[in-house]
């Protein structure tokens, strides 16, 4: 019979995001350690991406890493965003399984024992699921709910409803991920991308502990948008419809005038209805033209090819 001392022992690599989290730090550790070291047949690394912090984060993360040689860091030399962090720790961690958490305890570090079970059944991707948002405002719930819906709709991989980052991914994703190439990254849909096995375990989303957040309203929007025009083409192509029914819309429009001006003649038509008629052309031409920029854009980054992120210091890696 197995039991679960039976297995093969494992590394883990939980890779951790902060930008200037100096306030989070010691207690996320205080937190996650005892529970990294009561799981059964698991060695583990914390692989910490300093994203360009400007306080005292990487002098605390240095203090740490100094007390402990697993726990690693990679600092960038200015801020590249959470997604590129996260790319970062995944390129470098040397785990069987990588664990991705924010520092903020508003993940559950218990969670990563019942992670650690269901990959353990045979799940590369085990990923939490926030069953309680009542941490979140109602816009914040609200517009998240849009989003999902509007996402999973243009997508060919899914992307989960209140499902973040927090998860457990197996070598397998993670050796698929550092396959991709892309400059624009849009982490929620590059991790199912890869497929393989996954499952969601519910949790309760904690309120954040300490600091606060480094994601505004206006910062959302942006990374909502990225994240579309990253995961699908389709907004390109509902030009091409849009465009067909108003052009049928035009002809029909045209025949129906040409055909009362020859039974009736010819009567002046309103100024109200030809400027409505230019306005409302106009712009949905403009829009069209703005998501065609939107995709000509990274196309732009994509062929300019530069690095992802810039290192600045790395600490036992
Ligand atoms: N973070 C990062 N780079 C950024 C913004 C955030 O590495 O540019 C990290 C941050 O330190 C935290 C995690 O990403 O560990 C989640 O950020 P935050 O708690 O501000 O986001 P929220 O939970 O409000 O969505
Ligand atoms: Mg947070």
């Amino acid at each position: 019979m197995t039991t679960i001392n039976d297995f093969q022992k494992k590394l883990l690599s939980v890779i951790t995001p902060v930008y200037d989290e100096e306030e989070s730090i010691e207690l996320f550790l205080q937190n996650i350690v005892p529970v990294l070291k009561n799981i059964n047949s698991i060695d583990y690394e914390i692989v910490f991406v300093d994203d360009g912090s400007k306080d005292k984060t990487l002098q605390i993360l240095s203090q740490e890493a100094a007390k402990d040689e697993r726990i690693k860091v990679l600092s960038f030399s200015r801020n590249f965003g959470k997604e590129k962090a996260m790319y970062c720790g995944l390129e470098f961690c040397k785990g069987d399984g990588a664990v991705i958490i924010d520092v903020d305890l508003q993940d559950p570090v218990e969670l990563i024992s019942s992670f650690v079970e269901k990959w353990r059944e045979g799940y590369h991707n085990v990923y939490g699921i926030r069953t309680d948002r009542s941490s979140d405002t109602i816009v914040k719930r609200f517009t998240a709910n849009l989003f999902y819906k509007f996402i999973n709709r243009i997508t060919d991989t899914p992307v989960y409803r209140n499902v973040g980052d927090f998860r457990l991914i197996d070598r397998r994703i993670i050796d698929s991920i550092k396959k991709i190439g892309d400059k624009e990254l849009f982490m929620k849909y590059i991790f199912n991308w890869a497929g393989f096995n996954s499952i969601g375990i519910g949790y309760v989303r904690n309120k954040r502990l300490k600091g606060k957040t480094k994601f505004n309203y206006w910062r959302l929007w942006n990374f909502a948008l990225d994240g579309i025009i990253a995961s699908s083409t389709i907004p390109l192509r509902i030009w091409t419809y849009a465009g067909c029914i108003i052009s049928i819309v035009g002809i029909l429009r045209a025949a129906h005038i040409a055909i009362r001006t020859l039974i009736f003649g010819v009567d002046s038509p309103g100024y109200a209805s030809l400027f409505c008629a230019i306005a409302f052309l106009g712009g949905i031409q403009l829009i069209s033209v703005g998501i065609l920029g939107e995709y000509l854009g990274r196309l732009v980054k994509e062929s300019k090819n530069r690095p992802l992120y810039i290192l600045k210091t790395q600490i036992n890696v």
